[in-house]
Formats: C-alpha cells, sequence, structure tokens
C-alpha cells in the first residue's frame, strides 16, 4: 500500500512529515552539488543561469561554482540562486602550487601558486573551509600526489572523496579510506563542466538550519553523506512510493 504523505520544512531545519499516520519529526538533509564550473573557467561550458536552472529541475537544494582561480560567475550564482528556489555557495577552485584546493564560503579571489598549507590558510582568513578535490589524481592536480599527507591531515577541512569525472573507481576509493582513516569530513562533487553533469555527484548535509553559514559549518562538522550518479533525496521523497518510509527512517547522518 501507499503511504500517504504530508511534509512541511521549516526554516530553522527541521522537516514535519506524516507518513502511514505516523508523525515524523526530522533534521532536513540538504542536497548539495559542491564541484562545478561555468562558462568563466577556462574549460567550462554553460553559463551560470543555465546551471542553476539544470540544479532546479533535478531537485538540488545547494549549490557552488567553483571556478578555477575566478569567482564572478561565483557569486552571481550565489545571488541568483534563491531566484531558483536554491542556496548558492559562494566558492572556487584555487591552483595551489601544490594542486587544486576548492574554497567554499569565500566571496574574493584567492591568490593561486601558494603552497597547500599558505592556500588554506588564505580560504580560512577569507571566512571559508577548504576542501581537497580529487586528491589523488596526478593528471588533475590532486593535491596529494605533491603535498605530504601529514600537511594535508593538518590543513584540510574536508576532503572530495567521490568525484564523478574519475574514469576508475580507484583514485575515490583511495581518497575515501583516506578521509575515513584520518577522521576527515567528506563530500562528493561532479566536477561538472557542462550543465548536463550538475548532480551526477551529491553531498546530502544534515544542516541546523538553511544558510550558506550553517552548511558550510555542517560540512565542516562532518555532517554529510555522498551519493554518486543516485536521484536526489529530496525527488526520492516526493516519489511518494514504497521506499518513502524506509528512506525518511533512515538516519543519514549518523
Ligand atoms: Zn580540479
Ligand atoms: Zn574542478
Amino acid at each position: 500500500m501507499v503511504p500517504q504523505v504530508w511534509q512541511y520544512g521549516f526554516p530553522c531545519g527541521w522537516r514535519i512529515a506524516v507518513l502511514n499516520s505516523q508523525l515524523v519529526i526530522q533534521r532536513i538533509v540538504l542536497t548539495a552539488e559542491l564541484h562545478t564550473h561555468s562558462s568563466l573557467s577556462h574549460d567550462g561550458r554553460d553559463p551560470v543561469d543555465f546551471l542553476l536552472e539544470q540544479a532546479k529541475a533535478i531537485g538540488l537544494d545547494v549549490i557552488a561554482i567553483t571556478d578555477h582561480d575566478q569567482i564572478e560567475a561565483s557569486l552571481d550564482a550565489a545571488s541568483m540562486a534563491p531566484e531558483y528556489g536554491l542556496v548558492g555557495l559562494p566558492g572556487i577552485e584555487v591552483s595551489s602550487a601544490d594542486g587544486h584546493v576548492i574554497g567554499l564560503g569565500v566571496r574574493e579571489v584567492i591568490p593561486r601558486g601558494h603552497d597547500f598549507a599558505t592556500t588554506v590558510d588564505m580560504i580560512h582568513d577569507a571566512g571559508g573551509i577548504a576542501v581537497v578535490p580529487h586528491p589523488f589524481q596526478s593528471s588533475r592536480q590532486g593535491v596529494l600526489t605533491k603535498a605530504s599527507k601529514a600537511t594535508v591531515i593538518e590543513h584540510a577541512d574536508a576532503i572530495e572523496v567521490y568525484n564523478s569525472r574519475l574514469l576508475t573507481g580507484r583514485s575515490n576509493r583511495k581518497a575515501d579510506r583516506f578521509a575515513t582513516a584520518h577522521g576527515l569530513p567528506k563530500t562528493a562533487g561532479s566536477d561538472a563542466h557542462i550543465g548536463e553533469m550538475v548532480g551526477q555527484a551529491i553531498t546530502l548535509i544534515d544542516t541546523d538550519e538553511v544558510s550558506v553559514e550553517a552548511i558550510i559549518e555542517a560540512i565542516a562538522a562532518g555532517r554529510t553523506a555522498i551519493e554518486g550518479k543516485r536521484t536526489p533525496w529530496r525527488i526520492s521523497f516526493k516519489q511518494a512510493g514504497g521506499g518513502v518510509k524506509r528512506r525518511v527512517q533512515r538516519r543519514l547522518m549518523r
């Protein structure tokens, strides 16, 4: 039998739902795309409005445009996102001397060419957190192919453990093992350079409230889970099929 679903989300981050005549109160889990490139990146294709449209169409809650060493499109996306029912996290993918470092929550260009630790310090000074994308991918300038593990463990706020552009899963699995072994928060990123790829890798974020600051805080605290190439959680919820109750009751973030 298909359960009856009614739900209401509060801006403070809690959701009330009625499932099979049972009242369920739960924290909001947001679906986020944390690694995307716009046409402002030298290698990206699509403009911000197209990427936001795509994120909305597939039911995401949060998107970060993280262009290489550029911030303008990300700031545009962050301010336009509410028109699409999204939270836009400002961000940038910095070309450090040791490889790529994503700054989330920054609103200024973080200069390229500094070593990993200095780059992270600059991201922190700008009010952001540092996520290490594709850490073990030497062809795409993964930081852990140059900087020492000790440096990354000491300075990184989170590790991208699922990058959907990697051809094999080996580097992702290595990244996941590294993050687990050292207790580092985990994120996913599609690393989309075209709109169609947005949402290929989703980070689920257990947040206290729906705001840029709260989302950044939740990521740094490790209140995340990873979904690669799967239907976003919210869409699954809306589909109200037999799996709904199971999904809602699943404790995603423990
Ligand atoms: Zn990169
Ligand atoms: Zn990238």
